[in-house]
């Protein structure tokens, strides 16, 4: 093997969009594992849209990434080396290694995964950080009862498409807002949605009233802005909204507010936001319940896959343009 590690750290803090130019492409030495280390090849990468906030200088729910810095990210990859007991050669194991192709560790954060239950990616994706995302925040915040009206945003992406296949098997209505026809074919055709809004079509108040035409009872959001403001106006009464992420303002100097926020008040609407970590000392109902509709296959998922550590700063803004179908990846050999 080559005794090179590729890594991509942070250049720049950008004032708006990211640029590929934010990133700088290193290669540095493969770090040597120490006592009770171990060595991982990173097979994988997962890019997602958190890593535009720990871009940025200010606070935010967790420490930003340092200018020189290999940018952060969860991995899926193969120990390579161990000085640990608890580790062999050749195991497979999920990691925070960030945007590089090695890492050393101590293993008190790596988790052994098996392939033989599902492809190792899928740890990233449908049965990782987005799938339990989507199952904690529907299940636990949303509260989703059989014959309700879910609606989530950013449906054809990994976290979403898993939360309209979950309200489907909890015997609701899933709608799912996406943007482009290619996305919302998908979402209803492959992800088994009832319906879906392309909301870059010109008439998401119109399309999505005949969508829910019974209004919504839980909107799973994920995007924020003009979407967020258009399913304020069809909420039901007693509607549950888990605010799981806003992408369309991570972009934004000056983030969009909610106008019309007075339609929570009216409907008592319960907003809530989370964020994954925090459910993290609990027992895992949500990964034991994934793993088995996804090799049931009531869970189908979709990856886009990007080619080596050099493409990742180009994947990860067309992530946050869109440019994906269900979760992002990057394929690091
Ligand atoms: P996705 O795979 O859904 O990819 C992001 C998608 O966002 C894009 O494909 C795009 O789809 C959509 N999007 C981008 N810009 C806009 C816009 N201006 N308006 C509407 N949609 C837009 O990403 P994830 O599933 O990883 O993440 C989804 C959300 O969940 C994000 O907001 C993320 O921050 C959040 N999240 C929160 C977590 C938590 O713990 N709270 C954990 C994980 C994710 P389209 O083409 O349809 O526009």
């Amino acid at each position: 093997m080559s005794n090179k590690n590729l890594q991509v750290t942070l250049a720049n803090r950008p004032t708006g969009w990211v640029q590929e130019s934010d990133f700088k492409i290193v290669e540095n030495d493969i770090p040597k594992p120490g006592p009770g280390q171990v060595l991982v090849k990173n097979l994988y990468l997962s890019l997602d849209p958190y890593m535009r906030g720990r871009m940025n200088a200010g606070p935010s729910y967790a420490a930003n990434v340092a200018i020189g810095q290999v940018m952060v990210g969860g991995t899926a990859g193969e120990v390579v080396e161990s000085n640990n007991p608890n580790f062999k050669p050749g195991d497979l194991v999920i990691g925070y290694f960030g945007w590089q192709q090695y890492g050393a560790s101590n293993g008190a954060e790596l988790r052994k995964v098996d392939p033989k239950l599902v492809p190792l990616s899928a740890y990233l994706g449908a049965v990782g950080m987005p799938g339990l995302t989507a199952w904690w925040g529907l299940i636990d915040i949303g509260a989703p009862k059989e014959g309700e009206t879910v609606v989530v945003s950013a449906a054809a992406g990994a976290v979403g498409s898993v939360v309209g296949q979950i309200a489907k098997i909890k015997g609701c209505r899933a709608v799912g807002i996406a943007g482009g026809k290619e996305k919302c074919e998908l979402v209803v055709n492959e992800f088994g949605f009832d319906a879906c809004v392309d909301y870059k079509g010109g008439n998401l108040k119109k399309d999505l009233r005949a969508a829910a035409p019974k209004g919504i009872d839980i909107y799973f959001e994920n995007v924020g802005g003009v979407v967020l403001e258009t399913v304020a106006l069809q909420l039901n009464p007693f509607a549950r909204i888990p605010l799981c992420g806003l992408i369309s303002q991570y972009n934004e100097v000056r983030p969009h507010g909610l106008d019309n926020l007075v339609m929570l008040l009216i409907n008592r609407v319960k907003l809530q936001g989370f964020i994954l970590g925090d459910y993290a000392t609990r027992s895992d109902p949500a990964m034991k319940e994934i793993t088995q509709w996804v090799r049931e296959g009531k869970i189908k998922y979709r990856e886009t896959i990007a080619n080596g550590i050099e493409d990742a700063p180009r994947a990860f803004i067309g992530l946050l343009k869109g440019e994906n179908i269900g979760k992002q990846l990057v394929k690091l050999f």
